[in-house]
């Protein structure tokens, strides 16, 4: 048996105890001593199992390198084969939805002003997180496969001129030609059919937003997705369990989202070459004065209980923790100096995408009781000035007509914020808050004002969203920078300064992309690791 089989296996029986535990004792086991192996090659770790950690073990693994994938969630994939579906769903939460929280934190939860949609759950390591910033919740998927557990599966390629205005010092012709192609056969994209766009009844509330949108004038599109379109179809007919149409998805899809375990890590894992480590934390990153790296590393069990703490040493380490998971770890090591040489680019041009999210009152235009949690439309203004929106037609999927319809909007904002390290929290600070976030909301308002005034009995809703904000823009699901390529990275995303240490997730993107994020992280980690391989960097 591989070491990856043996040790997901090993983790199988672990969070199965860990939901034993629920109704028994609280014993878990001590973490299995890993296999012996036969070293060949550098040692390398990867950390974090999101888009920029799947491309960068997969492509480690083809090219016949042995790689420990370690992940702080759990391995939600290994559970699949235990009796029932694995994630709760979006009505019915239990510890398994969020990450160490006592009640769930959905993004727009409230109705009348009043927080009705929320639930107490208990604490354990679920699926969707929340880092609250000073100005700005950041919502993230942990576990084996990060976002992609939890997102919309939209997967949008940028324009190109918008594209090489973010990043110009990429090859433009070589992304286009090759590497964005390449990531959507990866990631399993396709596009929505129109017979499901133009006539399901779970997509009303996507065909009356985007013909109010017409009607004013902007462009709406049809936005592809990892969902399986034919399997949201089986469901519209009951032919298959629901899952799309039954409110699965930020606590988790089980059924039709091709999500990164099945996808491109199902092809990593599936060399052998791979060692998949969930529940662990790299708490700490080190450089040894030999060159190589020691990391921290800090296990616990499903319900939060430590279960091991050690040190590991490789020759080459690929942060891939999501922009602020990256941030934090490079930022740490600055501060108390174990790694030398760390540029000061660390923390620097993070956005939230330009997020903002609003919510429109409209009588006399039914939305449907029923709505798919999977997005397919998306209406824009798109010019790359600062007054450009595309704007995601988002579901509200509550069971009841609301006549509302949700959007989250990107947004050209050409502020930054920063990562700097907090000596007294012992923790990133980020800052960015409401002056930060104004020229989006004002691009959001000068884009939806129009389709209001053209439609009578139509205006924003404010109860949806804390503190009745018409607006909201106090969080994002698209947090991009800290770790920017050609700043604190080579063009190929080695860190300046520190041969050997590799940045391959959203940190690398200056804080906007104009679209959803994920196929442009994934295309950027597939160019940067050709290149790295090619190099002999690893
Ligand atoms: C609710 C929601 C909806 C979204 N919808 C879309 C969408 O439809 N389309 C789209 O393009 N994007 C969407 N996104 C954004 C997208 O998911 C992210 O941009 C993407 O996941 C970022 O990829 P990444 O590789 O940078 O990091 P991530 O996917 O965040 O992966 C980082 C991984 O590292 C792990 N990690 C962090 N720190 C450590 C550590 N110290 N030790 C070990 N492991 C660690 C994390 O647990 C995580 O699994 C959405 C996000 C959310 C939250």
């Amino acid at each position: 048996m591989s070491p990856s089989v043996s040790r997901r296996t090993f983790v199988t029986a672990s969070l199965a105890t860990g939901a034993a535990v629920a109704v028994g004792s609280e014993a878990s086991p001590a973490l299995a001593a890993p296999p012996a192996e036969v070293r060949s090659g550098p040692r390398i770790a990867v950390i974090g199992s999101g888009y920029g950690g799947a491309v960068a073990a997969r492509s480690l693994a083809e090219a016949g390198r042995r790689v420990d994938l370690i992940e702080m969630g759990a391995d939600w994939e290994a559970m699949s084969s235990s009796s029932g579906p694995v994630f709760p769903g979006m009505r019915s939460p239990n510890e398994r939805s969020m990450w160490f929280k006592n009640r769930t934190d959905m993004p727009f939860s409230y109705l009348g002003g009043l927080d009705i949609i929320n639930r107490p759950i208990r604490r354990a390591a679920g699926v969707l997180d929340i880092e609250t910033f000073a100005g700005i919740k950041v919502y993230l998927g942990r576990g084996v496969g990060g976002g992609s557990l939890v997102n919309g599966g939209m997967a949008v390629t940028p324009s190109r001129s918008f594209f090489e205005k973010v990043l110009p010092s990429v090859d433009a012709a070589e992304m286009y030609d090759t590497y964005f192609p390449r990531a959507r056969q990866q990631l399993l994209v396709t596009e929505p059919p129109l017979d499901i766009v133009m006539n399901s009844p779970w997509y009303q509330f996507a065909r009356v937003s985007a013909l109010q949108a017409k009607k004013v004038g902007y462009r709406h599109q049809l936005v592809p997705n990892v969902y399986d379109f034919d399997y949201l179809r089986k469901e519209t007919f009951k032919q298959v369990p629901r899952s799309a149409l039954v409110g699965e998805v930020m606590f988790g899809n089980n059924y039709g989202k091709r999500s990164l375990p099945k996808s491109i890590l199902r092809t990593a894992l599936a060399t052998n070459r791979v060692n998949l480590i969930p529940m662990t934390e790299v708490t700490q990153l080190s450089q040894r004065p030999d060159g190589t790296f020691e990391l921290s590393l800090r296990t616990i069990d499903f319900w939060g209980k430590e279960t091991e703490r050690r040190t590991a040493v490789y020759d080459r380490v690929v942060l891939a923790a999501g922009s602020e998971g990256t941030s934090r770890l490079l930022l740490k090591a600055k501060r108390y100096g174990t790694v030398k040489g760390l540029p000061d680019a660390i923390g620097q041009y993070w956005g939230p995408n330009g997020n903002v999210m609003l919510a429109r009152r409209m009588w006399g235009y039914p939305t449907g009781m029923h709505q798919s949690t999977i997005p397919v439309l998306g209406v824009s203004n798109w010019d790359d000035s600062e007054r450009s929106v595309f704007a995601e037609i988002a579901p509200f999927p509550t069971g009841i007509e609301l006549h509302t319809g949700v959007y989250l909007a990107i947004t050209n904002n050409p502020n930054t914020g920063k990562f700097t390290w907090d000596d007294q929290r012992r923790n990133v600070h980020l800052d960015w808050g409401p002056s930060h976030a104004k020229p989006g909301v004002d691009a959001v308002r000068a884009f939806f004002d129009p389709i209001n005034r053209a439609h009578s009995g139509t205006a924003y809703r404010a109860d949806v969203f804390e503190r009745r904000q018409q607006f909201a823009d106090y969080f994002t699901y698209h947090p991009l920078g800290g770790a920017v390529l050609g700043e604190a990275t080579d063009l190929s995303g080695e860190v300046k300064g520190v041969p050997g240490l590799f940045v391959m997730d959203g940190s690398l993107i200056p804080a906007k992309i104009g679209v959803n994020p994920f196929v442009t992280i994934t295309a950027l980690a597939e160019r940067n690791m050709d290149r790295l391989i090619a190099g002999h960097r690893f």
